[in-house]
């Protein structure tokens, strides 16, 4: 082996490259901006991603613990407008317990990660680009917090709001994890959690935002993020991209976090020819980038012609009264976006 993978961005997509880069007994060194543990803007239930890909990264201990969440029910502006289970369970796991779990594999394994290294955005031979969405002036915000003693109606809650959507999942501990994605109203009032709050009242989810207010927060899990957008990220042909460095699918799919493990998973063989001197570099991040478009095209086609539905009046009450109906296809929809 001669060439070693340095890493920028130490996420799941990235992560999970370096270990499964470190079964294959190749160097690699992931750069982290932040630090371990810590909480991040996510749904926190993943949801999509074959066991045989957890295996192949050999990060399948990290989640062996992680709840299995059936049943989902959702809401528009408090109406229960559709309940179901999944044909396959999701995983209830928060990222501050995932990502650490993550970097320690990887140390395990004898790789490197590097905290509180933020890099520069440069394209060079060995280096993957995984820091996720690009930073830009964008139309939205994600809120996340935990909460404990959040009663559940069932494994999985959405609820359509008017101003965007949040999810609610279980995960370790007895919390319930809440993450909403919303439009950004820069006039919108409120700090912290607090913010949460305004953003679900202002979309008519009140009767969300006061179960949460019943419910004993740990201020320590709010954390927010703005200024991104969804789809493709467009960090430019010359970087080798993977995760939602390279495409962020829309946050109600519940699958980027599948989507970070496969593009991983995907870029094993060709760093390996890569590295022991069998392809030069071009031709991997080509081939990488090829493997990546041609699994989440239809994907990724599907989310985002979905998206607007949610978010537009609409498409809500379509939705709405498909459901009421019961009709709405929704193993079909779900198997779409995956
Ligand atoms: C509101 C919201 C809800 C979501 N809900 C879900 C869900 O329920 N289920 C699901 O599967 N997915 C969900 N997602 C998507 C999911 O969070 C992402 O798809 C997933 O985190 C992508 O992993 P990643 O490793 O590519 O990027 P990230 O997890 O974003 O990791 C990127 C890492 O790179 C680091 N970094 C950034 N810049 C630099 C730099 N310059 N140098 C070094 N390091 C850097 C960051 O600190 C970070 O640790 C949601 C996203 C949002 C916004």
């Amino acid at each position: 082996m001669s060439g070693t993978v340095t890493i920028g961005g130490g996420g799941l997509a990235g992560l999970s490259l370096a270990a499964g880069l470190r079964l294959r007994g190749i160097a690699v060194t992931v750069h982290e901006a932040g630090s371990y543990p810590r909480h991040r803007v996510c749904g926190e239930f993943i949801s999509g991603v074959e066991r045989a890909t957890l295996v192949q990264l050999g990060i399948a201990d990290a989640l062996a613990d992680a709840l299995a969440l059936r049943s989902v029910v959702w809401f528009r502006e408090g109406r229960r407008i559709h309940e179901g289970v999944l044909p396959e369970p999701a995983m209830g796991i928060s990222r501050h317990r995932l990502d650490l779990r993550l970097k320690e594999r990887v140390m395990d394994l004898g790789g490197t990660v590097v905290e509180r290294s933020r890099q520069v955005r440069e394209p060079a031979d060995g280096v993957v680009w995984a820091a996720g969405r690009l930073p830009r002036r964008g139309s939205w915000i994600g809120l996340k917090a935990h909460y404990h003693g959040l009663a559940m109606e069932a494994d999985l809650e959405m609820h359509l709001g008017a101003n965007g959507y949040a999810g609610l999942a279980q995960v370790e501990d007895g919390r319930v994890n809440v993450c909403g994605l919303f439009r950004v109203d820069r006039a919108m009032a409120g700090q912290g959690s607090g913010l949460l709050d305004s953003y679900l009242r202002a979309g008519g989810n009140g009767a969300l935002a006061g179960r949460m207010a019943a419910a004993a927060l740990d201020e320590g899990s709010f954390c927010a993020v703005a200024g991104f957008e969804l789809g493709r990220q467009q960090a430019g042909p010359e970087l080798c991209v993977i995760g939602d460095a390279e495409s962020m699918i829309p946050p109600f799919t519940g699958n980027g976090m599948s989507m970070a493990f496969q593009s991983a998973a995907l870029a094993l063989d060709p760093l390996e020819r890569w590295s022991c001197g069998r392809q030069p570099w071009d031709a991997c991040m080509a081939e990488i980038r090829k493997l990546q478009r041609r699994r989440f095209r239809r994907r990724m086609v599907a989310a985002q012609a979905l998206h607007p539905l949610l978010l537009r009046r609409g498409g809500r009450d379509v939705i709405e009264s498909i459901a009421a109906a019961g009709l709405l296809p929704f193993r079909p929809l779900l198997s779409l976006v995956r």
